[in-house]
């Protein structure tokens, strides 16, 4: 079998990385070839065509432009793909020059996967992009993980029960696991909807792992950044082992590693973090979360802080009081509206920085560390002296000194610079002599040329001399065959060396003119290769102050974060939470920030407010909400639970007053779907998620159950909400508001010492429920279901009916004795005209034929024959 040197070298590539697919550089096209080419063609909606043949069969090929590659590496990496950047390593004159039937040398200089992108077009501005990795060693597991366009490093201990409910906060697109690792992670992976990639044993040993963090961070021992374990150090070591080999040996920027306390958080489950919409509504876009609804950062760095502290409340009072302070310290500062306009000019100084350090950056990348350090020493200096709580003046510190960078930067660079280092023209006039001149030479050529000839007309006196241009001769001196003879002869002779006579004309160079020449063709060259060099010396200058530049970068964000949130208390009007180390719950007029804003964007209906109380030491820690659908039940529930979050990441909230004992774990168990896909019902998923509350929750746990049994039938259903209740109240003596739609809890009120019965009024007028959506003490009167069915659009006779049944069950029960059967037996039979005229049946020949039949004296041949008979008519 003959096989091309260019496919025997794509074949040896592509061997070495298999699961990707290989983009392999031909000249100004990305090509792929074979079983690549077919799943990218369709993957990519573009042609696939065929190019020579492979063991006597066409090869398929398909292939995309490279300066619109990042828009398809994009899609393939939105489909699961991988991909394999394959480069041409040398010019293919240099191939050449080894022999005729050498090919170009080429090598992948980066694997492309969805935990590890760099680009700004591949990212999302306002989200973190996390490649984690989850190790085990021995009884210890640890999960770290990076996002390599911030640098940002963080490591936990983790049990892996816990696994889950962290994929679930952090939401990375890339887990790192063991090969092999067992079934049920894939499944938990697989779950959440990220890429899995399984490595092998030797990348997670610990040893390994240590030597690779510590060459990374030039530390001889990880103490300094806090003690690890075996498990955390297998973790991170393969984050490390995995940025090698996707980028091929060029490290990206990694800031040292945080480690991060699970006790430091408030827990939350994957299924609470769903159903409580914090970063993605239920439909699993970012509109319609809470997180949308309060985002009013200006930064791309703000918005990620954000997106993690909403993600992560604190448990500190300490922090969260910082946090808090901060925000009341803008809320009515003359300062945030200066801060405010100068954060609008702040750019993504993370991710500039990262890719810079990928050598994936261009001159915007440094423009934008230059705009950003300028707003950071600005806001500096307008905020440091004032009396800024300790958070604020913190963060203020953090961003100076480093004007001796900004002062370069402003020098060297132009205001708006183009996008790519090879295009040159972002270095500023007046900056570097040499790049000044080489310019003057490529843009005024033509001047200097001109000027040229005005000298050589007055020292030769011949003033029809011109200099022109030819691609054979190049610059040169012409004038007529007259004048000639002067300039043939000395002294004219010894400057001006002859090239050429023509019919009319003859030619002169001088050595003057020839390294004009050839300064003036090179002047392009060198103008780029200077810029170029330029672009280099200020990249390292700026890496050499990644770490301070990081700095700064987290201290803008914090205060972004603090602005923001002061902006949207004031004009919510939110007040500051009283977040102490209590077992207090108490909400003065509470509101739900998401569905207020959808009130008032849609109907321009009034939120009305509501007061929750859930402080056992002067009252009861468990509401039993009563009260009919549709009320507000489940929307003052979540409420809650949203305001406690909001607190305790260190935000105003939606009341007039909350006071808020720290809460350690949030559980709702709220309306959910059918798992379908995992072959479970929905009254085993509510199953499977009350379980996993009443196992864990704790006495500093705010637990929020929603229509708990409802998936089941109706003695079965209170039962188990009758017990459930019980064990938070005895048990798990968690604070936690209870829905439901059993009256018969109520009487459990009276029962239990910390219980009590409140209910979402509504009022009946003319047969019609209004609903009132205000939570008061007591217990509903009545359920309201079949207004409700009404307000629904249920056909009148289904309505009228529904009437009927239920007057007969309260009477059965009101009166005693009286069995479910003998009610059902005395029941009037439904009838459509009870209500409503049925529609009058048209006549058909086929109703005709049927009224002239006999069965009983039919023979069944006869019975047959009608059948046919009534099938022709039909
Ligand atoms: P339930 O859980 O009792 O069936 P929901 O909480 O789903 O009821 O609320 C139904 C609708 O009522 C919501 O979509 C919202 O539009 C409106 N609503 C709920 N609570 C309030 C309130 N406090 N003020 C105004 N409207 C409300």
């Amino acid at each position: 079998m003959t096989v091309t040197p260019m496919m025997a070298q794509f074949l040896e590539i592509k061997q070495a990385h298999p699961g990707s697919l290989l983009f392999y550089r031909m000249g100004d096209f990305y090509e792929m070839f074979f079983d690549d080419a077919v799943a990218a063609a369709e993957a990519l909606d573009i042609a696939l065509t065929k190019r020579g043949k492979h063991d006597g069969e066409d090869i398929p090929m398909c292939g995309v432009p490279v300066h619109s590659a990042e828009g398809y590496l994009l899609t393939l990496i939105r489909k699961g793909f991988r991909v394999a950047v394959c480069e041409q390593l040398e010019n293919p004159a240099e191939a050449k020059k080894r022999g005729s039937k050498s090919v170009v040398k080429r090598g992948v200089v980066r694997l492309v996967t969805p935990g590890t992108l760099s680009e700004d077009s591949l990212l999302n501005a306002r989200q973190h992009n996390y490649l984690a990795a989850f190790a085990q060693v021995r009884d210890a597991a640890a999960l770290a993980w990076l996002d390599m366009s911030t640098g940002a490093f963080r490591v936990m201990p983790l049990d892996q029960m816990r696994l889950g409910p962290e994929l679930a906060r952090l939401a990375p697109s890339e887990l790192i696991v063991m090969d092999a690792s067992e079934p049920d992670l894939t499944e938990l992976v697989s779950d959440f909807g990220i890429s899995m990639t399984p490595l092998s044993r030797a990348t997670f040993d610990s040893t390994g792992g240590e030597k690779r963090l510590c060459e990374l961070f030039s530390v001889q021992t990880l103490d300094a950044f806090g003690s690890f374990d075996r498990a955390q150090i297998s973790a991170m070591g393969a984050i490390v082992e995995y940025l090698n080999i996707t980028q091929k040996g060029k490290l990206p920027l990694v800031r040292p590693p945080q480690q991060e306390d699970q006790l430091g958080q408030v827990q939350i489950d994957a299924a609470t973090r769903r159903n409580l919409e914090l970063t993605h509504a239920l439909s699993g876009g970012r509109a319609g979360s809470l997180l949308a609804t309060i985002d009013k950062t200006l930064t791309a760095g703000g918005a990620r802080l954000l997106e993690r502290r909403l993600s992560s409340p604190s448990r500190n009072v300490r922090i969260i009081q910082d946090r808090l302070d901060a925000v009341g310290f803008f809320l009515d500062n003359s300062l945030s509206n200066a801060l405010t306009e100068r954060l609008r000019h702040v750019p993504d100084l993370d991710r500039a920085l990262s890719r810079l350090s990928l050598d994936r950056g261009g001159p915007r990348d440094l423009t934008a560390i230059r705009d950003g350090l300028t707003q950071a020493a600005a806001i500096a200096q307008d905020g440091l002296g004032t009396d800024a709580p300790q958070a604020v003046t913190d963060a203020l510190t953090r961003m100076g000194g480093m004007d001796d960078l900004i002062d370069l930067m402003d020098d060297a660079l132009v205001a708006e610079p183009p996008l790519l280092a090879r295009d040159g023209g972002f270095i500023a006039p007046g900056y570097d002599a040499d790049l000044d001149e080489a310019r003057t030479l490529r843009d005024e050529g033509r001047s200097v040329i001109a000027a040229m000839q005005q000298e050589f007309a007055k020292v030769t006196g011949i003033s029809s001399l011109k200099i022109k241009h030819n691609n054979v001769l190049g610059y040169f001196i012409e004038t007529t065959a007259t004048h000639a003879e002067k300039m043939l002869s000395p002294p004219l002779s010894e400057t001006f060396i002859h090239r050429q006579t023509t019919a009319n004309q003859v030619r002169f160079t001088t050595v003057e003119l020839s390294e004009m020449e050839t300064k003036i063709l090179n002047a392009g060259n060198r103008a780029i290769e200077t810029e170029k060099r330029l672009y280099q010396m200020l990249s390292d200058t700026v890496l050499a102050k990644a770490a301070e530049i990081f700095q700064t970068a987290t201290a803008l964000a914090e205060l972004d974060v603090s602005c923001a949130l002061a902006r949207l208390a004031r004009s919510e009007d939110w007040c500051r939470p009283q977040v102490d180390d209590s077992r207090a719950f108490d909400i003065v007029g509470g509101r739900h920030p998401v569905v207020e804003k959808s009130l008032r964007d849609g109907s321009g209906a009034p939120f009305i407010a509501n007061d929750c109380n859930l402080t056992a030491e002067d009252g009861s820690n468990i509401w039993l909400l009563t009260g009919p659908n549709m009320a507000g039940k489940s929307t003052f529930l979540r409420q809650n639970a949203l305001i406690a979050l909001l607190a305790q990441m260190g935000s105003y909230v939606p009341a007039t007053t909350a006071r808020i004992g720290v809460i350690s774990q949030l559980f709702s168990r709220v309306g959910a779907a059918d798992d379908l896909a995992r072959g479970r019902s929905t009254f085993m998923v509510e199953m499977v998620e009350t379980a996993a509350i009443l196992n864990q929750a704790d006495d500093r746990a705010l637990v929020i159950l929603d229509e708990i049994g409802r998936g089941t039938a109706t003695y079965d259903g209170l039962s188990i909400a009758w017990a459930t209740l019980e064990h938070l109240h005895d048990g798990n003596k968690s604070r936690a508001l209870f829905a439901t739609h059993y009256h018969e809890l109520t009487a459990l009120a009276g029962k239990l010492d910390h219980v009590d019965n409140a209910t979402v009024a509504v009022k009946e007028f003319d047969g019609e429920v209004v609903f009132l959506h205000e939570v008061q003490k007591g217990a509903a009167d009545r359920s309201y279901g079949v207004q409700v069915a009404q307000l629904a659009g249920l056909p009148p006779s289904v309505i009228a009916r529904a009437r009927t049944v239920l007057e007969a069950l309260e009477k059965g029960e009101r009166e005693g004795g009286a069995t479910q059967k003998a009610i059902i037996d005395d029941l009037p039979l439904f009838s459509m005209q009870a209500t409503a005229p049925a529609p009058k049946a048209a006549k058909s020949p086929v109703l005709d034929l049927i009224s002239d039949l006999h069965p009983d004296e039919m023979t069944p041949k006869q019975a047959l024959d009608a059948l046919y008979k009534l099938k022709e008519a039909a």
